[in-house]
């Protein structure tokens, strides 16, 4: 058998949603426990004859959970993901058995300001973060903390978290959510805010005072909305180090 036992086990999916033809989530629940920090990814998989099928993907849930929870986007020509979108409810995967990543809050610098800023399935390592802040809130007050969460999709149903973060929003007034539509045409219901993460970063920026020396900026998923939002967030002040990424996949030459 070509899978070290040492290296993955194997996880039973416990509950799956479906939120749009190519957006689901899970949760999975391991047979040894996965210690993890908010905003960490696991590498899943699927054995394909004696091989493992695998990627990574950040972990939505908190440590603080007993399940460890995915949300997914179907790349129709990918490897991995026709093969995850079959698996239902009682199902299993493979998981590493170690959690990776440094796309962490920071910690360090003492800022208090923290910008999370995604396109739809990369809002993911945001939702651990903040079930795990909201979950460590209930034991003191966060005097000075501030996390805004930004996250764009082309349709309002794409976003999956966002019941979620308005109600924690609604609880916490350190939490600000915004989702913003960037097909609005194909939304006509849809109320909030509308553009590309590169079309409203700016004004979030200003309007709610997100001050480039007390704020830490974290972009993750779409490549290109990363490499800009990097661009206009630098003309804004931010310095480098104080803009983390984390970059769903690589586009082909071709740009796509
Ligand atoms: C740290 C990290 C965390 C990640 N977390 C998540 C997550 O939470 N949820 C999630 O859905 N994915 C996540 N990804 C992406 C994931 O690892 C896979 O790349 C993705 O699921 C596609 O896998 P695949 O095998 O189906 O496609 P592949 O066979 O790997 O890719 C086929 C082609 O599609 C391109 N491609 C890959 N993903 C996309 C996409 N989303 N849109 C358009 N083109 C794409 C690739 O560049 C390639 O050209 C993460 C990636 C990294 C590096």
């Amino acid at each position: 058998m070509a899978v070290p036992a040492e290296k993955h086990q194997q996880a039973k999916i416990t509950e799956r949603k479906d939120y749009a033809r190519d957006l689901w989530s899970i949760r999975i629940l391991p047979g040894e426990r996965l210690a993890f920090k908010p905003g960490q990814y696991a590498t899943l998989g699927v054995l394909e004859g004696e091989q493992v099928v695998e990627r990574a993907y950040s972990i939505c849930s908190s440590p603080l959970e007993d399940e460890i929870e995915f949300f997914f986007e179907l790349v129709p020509q990918g490897e991995l993901t026709p093969r995850l979108y079959q698996l239902q409810v009682g199902d299993t995967l493979m998981i590493r058995r170690q959690a990776k990543g440094l796309f962490l809050l920071d910690g360090k610098s003492g800022h208090t300001q923290h910008f999370l800023v995604s396109t739809v399935t990369g809002v993911a390592p945001f939702v651990s973060m903040v079930r795990t802040l909201v979950r460590e809130s209930r034991n003191g007050h966060f005097s000075n903390l501030r996390v805004v969460v930004l996250q764009a999709a082309s349709r309002s149903w794409e976003f999956a978290y966002r019941e979620e973060l308005e109600a924690l929003s609604r609880q916490h007034p350190w939490l600000t959510y915004i989702p913003t539509v960037s097909r609005p045409w194909e939304d006509v219901g849809w109320k909030g805010e509308v553009g590309r993460i590169e079309d409203v970063l700016r004004k979030y920026v200003d309007t709610l005072g997100l001050d480039p020396a007390n704020t830490t900026a974290y972009l993750c998923g779409h490549p290109q909305m990363i490499e800009n939002s990097k661009g206009i967030l630098q003309r804004r002040g931010f310095a480098k180090e104080f803009i983390r990424e984390e970059v769903y996949w690589v586009p082909k030459k071709d740009g796509k």
